[in-house]
């Protein structure tokens, strides 16, 4: 057994002065049991915990990095923007050259803002959704995670998913019922919530590839269908691109799909691992933001000048080296030895995948056909199975999301030596699964 006493004391102190002793609640490992490792050092693939085991990492931080920890390339731009000054609070040209960037690069983002959060650019796209339209609700897909936004607390992600419960509490009737949820994958139930409630639906607010509970891929039929409703109510189409803006491709899921969003939110990798979230889309409706319009948002650290110049480093590298074929290539090879083994070793599974994202799908019996698409359609066992294979692979020092429901993720620092470990381990959890042990 690996030795984590020091993680035990410090997750012991921690629980005295922070909920849970965490900051966020997946990290608590309530979803897979046993106490979190605390880590303090990482580089490339490799994180270590303070009582000095290595993992190779498949959470990467929840996906901001692309490139791995600690990349010379943005290590270098960032310690050149720490010299420069960490803060002014005044007009500066970093978050320029980000803005440009991005709407040089993504056309149906005409203008572009920057937060610090995911959550709170999901935020700032609603409020002023609801202001360009004049309507007042916002119809999402259950399964799909926008941040801790209150009124996008309606049947998320992982992190509620893992405490089987549906909502938030403290998030009032009032503001629930404004949001209208529909299951996903399901184009009968959307166009009824529509012909019910279209005239006051401000907009659709959807991941594109649903990430958050699970990997629940939606057809491109789906989306496209979605797309065209929306617009035939006057509703605004907002891709929450968080995980997957500059990760399936440099434009997202805009540019795989070709669907052009009224609004568009960003966030984890266009901050290259530091607090930033962005939102944008048509000038006409970002005009409706203040100064310009009549919309409040602000922030005393937003585009911060550090954060920028990671951003811009991230995405330059992203831009230069061009890396989605490649890392699509290597996580298809990857999912496709784990499919083997699961087959070898009889223990039934789906490796459901998309670009450098991938979620084992554990199921009852071997010959389950088609991919899990609905948070409905996860079949019973897999939670189970998952914290099994889960403590497992940590064991052998693999560190996959310590949740059932979030998706692993490659970086391009993620070699074929790494994928190699990573499947010795998981054919010793296969084995002891199967030894039932
Ligand atoms: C991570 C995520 C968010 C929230 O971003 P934070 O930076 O954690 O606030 C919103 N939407 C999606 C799709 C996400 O994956």
């Amino acid at each position: 057994m690996m030795k984590i006493s020091k993680s035990e004391r410090l997750f012991e102190r921690s629980k005295q002065r922070v909920p849970g002793g965490v900051h966020s609640p997946v990290r608590a490992f309530r979803g897979v049991g046993g106490v979190p490792r605390f880590m303090q050092t990482a580089k490339g693939v490799e994180i270590q915990d303070v009582d000095g085991n290595q993992y190779i990492d498949y959470c990467m931080s929840w996906g901001p990095l692309i490139f791995g920890h600690q990349d010379p390339e943005i290590l270098e731009a960032v310690q050149g923007a720490l010299t420069r000054g960490w803060s002014y609070g005044t007009a500066e040209p970093y978050s320029l050259e980000l803005a440009e960037l991005i709407t040089d690069s993504l056309p149906w983002v005409q203008k572009v803002r920057f937060v610090n959060s995911g959550t709170e650019a999901v935020m700032a796209a609603l409020r002023l959704a609801r202001a360009a339209t004049g309507r007042n609700k916002i119809l999402k897909f259950d399964g799909c995670y926008h941040g801790h936004v209150d009124s996008m607390l309606v049947r998320a992600g992982s992190g509620l998913a893992d405490m089987a419960s549906p909502d938030s509490a403290g998030v009032s009737a009032t503001v629930a019922s404004d949001t209208v949820v529909v299951p996903l994958n399901d184009l009968d139930s959307l166009k009824s919530a529509f012909e019910i409630h279209g005239k006051d639906i401000a907009a659709v607010i959807v991941e594109p590839v649903p990430a958050n509970n699970g990997l629940l891929l939606q057809t491109h039929d789906f989306l496209i269908e979605l797309s065209k409703i929306a617009k035939a109510h006057g509703s605004l189409l907002i891709f929450d691109e968080v995980i997957t803006g500059f990760r399936v491709a440099f434009g997202g899921m805009a540019e795989r799909t070709g669907i052009r969003p009224d609004l568009v939110t960003f966030g984890k990798i266009i901050g290259g691992g530091f607090p930033v979230g962005a939102y944008g889309g048509r000038a006409d409706l970002m005009d409706w933001i203040a100064p310009n319009g009549p919309v409040y948002q602000a922030g005393t650290l937003s585009a911060n000048p550090v954060a920028m110049t990671a951003g811009i480093a991230t995405l330059k590298k992203l831009k230069r080296e061009n890396p989605y074929s490649l890392l699509e290539k290597n996580t298809e090879e990857l999912c496709a030895s784990m499919e083997t083994l699961s087959r070898d070793f009889n223990v039934p599974a789906r490796v459901q995948r998309f670009a450098s994202l991938f979620w084992v799908v554990f199921d009852e019996a071997p010959g389950a056909k088609g991919w899990v698409r609905t948070p409905g359609e996860t079949p019973s066992v897999h939670k189970a199975k998952y914290t099994e294979i889960f403590h497992s692979l940590l064991e052998s020092g693999i560190y996959l999301a310590p949740s059932a429901f979030e998706v692993s993720f490659l970086s391009t620092a993620h070699q074929a030596g790494h994928q190699e470990k990573f499947l010795e381990a998981l054919q010793r959890a296969y084995q002891e699964v199967k030894n039932g042990r």
